[in-house]
Formats: C-alpha cells, structure tokens, sequence
C-alpha cells in the first residue's frame, strides 16, 4: 500500500514538528497531495487513521488537498495540464521534450488545527 509509506512519512514530520511547537491535541491535518502521486483518498484517510492510534494524532482528521498535475515546456514556455497532455508528454506546441513538472508531485502539510488555536490561517 502505497498510501501508508507518504503517512508513515507525513507523521514523523508532525512528530518531528510537534516536539518542537507543543501543539497538543491535533484536531485536523490539511493536506495538499499532487494527483501526480496517485493516491486514493479514502485508502489515505484510512492509512492516516490506524497510523496515528495511540500516538499524538490520534482522533486527528486528515483532509486531502489534491492538486492538479501541470506542466511546462522549456523550450517555448508553454503550459498545459494532464487533461490536455495529448502528446505523449511531449509539448504539444513544439514538439519539445524538455518539459517540467510545475505541480503535482506536492506532499505538503498546509495547515493544522490543533485543539485551542489555529497554527496557521487557511
Ligand atoms: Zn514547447
């Protein structure tokens, strides 16, 4: 299961945040999950919640953020995301192979609510 792995991942950094920031109780995880990354929500969710039993988290919501995949050629500076990618990941305007991903392979926690007060504004 390849959810578990990004949740295994995704908890030691809040382990590693929480030792240093005293958070407490967490009430929700807000998550941003690039759709390059292929995860299943619901199995994320799940992963996320027999994760975190008995650890600090535990009880905490994950809330799954999923961004869309885009990219940009380097050649010509054109963009275009997966629903237009039409040319076998080639730029569809010159024909460039020297393409980047600008987003989708995010794994970012973009906020947090713990029990009496916001870490960070959404
Ligand atoms: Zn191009």
């Amino acid at each position: 299961m390849h959810e578990l792995s990004l949740i295994e991942a995704l908890i030691e950094e809040l382990e590693k945040q929480n030792e240093l920031n005293k958070w407490g109780k967490v009430l929700k995880v807000n998550l941003k999950v690039g759709a390059m990354r292929q995860v299943i929500p619901e199995v994320m969710t799940f992963a996320f919640e027999v994760s975190t039993e008995g650890t600090f988290l535990d009880g905490a919501k994950l809330e799954l953020d999923i961004v869309p995949i885009k990219w940009r050629c380097k050649a010509c500076g054109n963009e275009w995301d997966e629903e237009r990618a039409t040319n076998g990941g080639l730029c569809e305007k010159c024909g460039s192979i020297d393409v980047e991903l600008l987003s989708g392979m995010e794994l970012e926690i973009e906020s947090l609510e713990v029990e009496d007060t916001d870490v960070t504004e959404s």
